[in-house]
């Protein structure tokens, strides 16, 4: 095996928010094992995929799993759909999706065309930011909150503790939350004794942030019409479409 030389397809594009150029390579086995590693849930291992696959993000071509999680969760997103795009086409075929309607229960196949996928923009004055962020007076409490995009880090602890059954949309509006009263230094029981209309203001104001490719995409049953949305980018058929 040794003489077989290994030849790289790479391919480069912008990340969405943080503008800076990532150069990717396509998947191969490797890759695949690292996705199919046992007893794993998909948000554990899809940052050590992305880092087995990128060359470079910027000026860095030390990528590891952190280097990942270090970057906005929506760039991540990007990544991984530029990615697909790149090395395996803009046609996205999900197999053998099973139909939700408790009465129908069949599989059925759906074909997206993901050069025809929405892209969600930041409010025009964010566009140029490398790090969008939203301030707000809080209603209730009068005190002022900024709110910020999630990185990999922080989406991971909220995935791992939705995991664990431990949904908890505090832990969410903590970890979305980049200052509260003017200062960095606060704790998630500053963010758990806020009013519950200050709690809503800021999801809000999350919504507002919300960019990049729209992953949620509409399913129809063909055998007894019922729709359906499901996010492609946990899906097998996205993640291992050779696999
Ligand atoms: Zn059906």
């Amino acid at each position: 095996m040794e003489d077989i030389q290994k030849q790289e397809f790479t391919s480069s594009f912008d990340l969405f928010v943080r503008k800076e150029r990532m150069t990717v390579v396509a998947g191969d086995g490797a890759a695949n094992k690292i996705l199919l590693s046992n007893n794993r849930r998909m948000f554990e291992v899809v940052p050590r995929y992305l880092a087995f696959l990128t060359r470079s993000i910027g000026d860095r071509t030390d990528i590891d799993e952190n280097t990942i999680l270090d970057l906005f969760v929506v760039d991540q997103e990007w990544a991984l759909v530029k990615n697909y795009k790149a090395h395996y086409g803009n046609i996205l075929e999900l197999e053998d999706v099973p139909c939700p309607n408790k009465d129908c229960r069949k599989t059925s196949d759906h074909i997206k065309n993901l050069d025809e996928l929405e892209v969600i923009q930041l409010p025009e004055e964010l566009r140029d930011s490398e790090d969008p962020t939203i301030t707000v007076r809080l209603p209730r409490s009068g005190i002022m909150a900024t709110v910020g995009l999630l990185t990999g880090h922080q989406e991971k602890l909220l995935l791992s503790q939705r995991a664990a059954g431990k949904f908890d949309p505090n832990q969410s509006d903590f970890q979305c939350l980049r200052e509260l009263n003017g200062t960095k230094e606060f704790f998630y029981e500053d963010v758990v004794s806020l009013p519950l209309l200050d709690h809503k203001v800021i999801r809000k104001t999350r919504k507002k942030l919300i960019c990049g490719y729209n992953t949620v995409i509409d399913l129809e049953c063909p055998y007894c019409g019922h729709l359906w949305v499901i996010n492609f980018l946990s899906s097998r058929d996205f993640l291992l479409p050779a696999g």
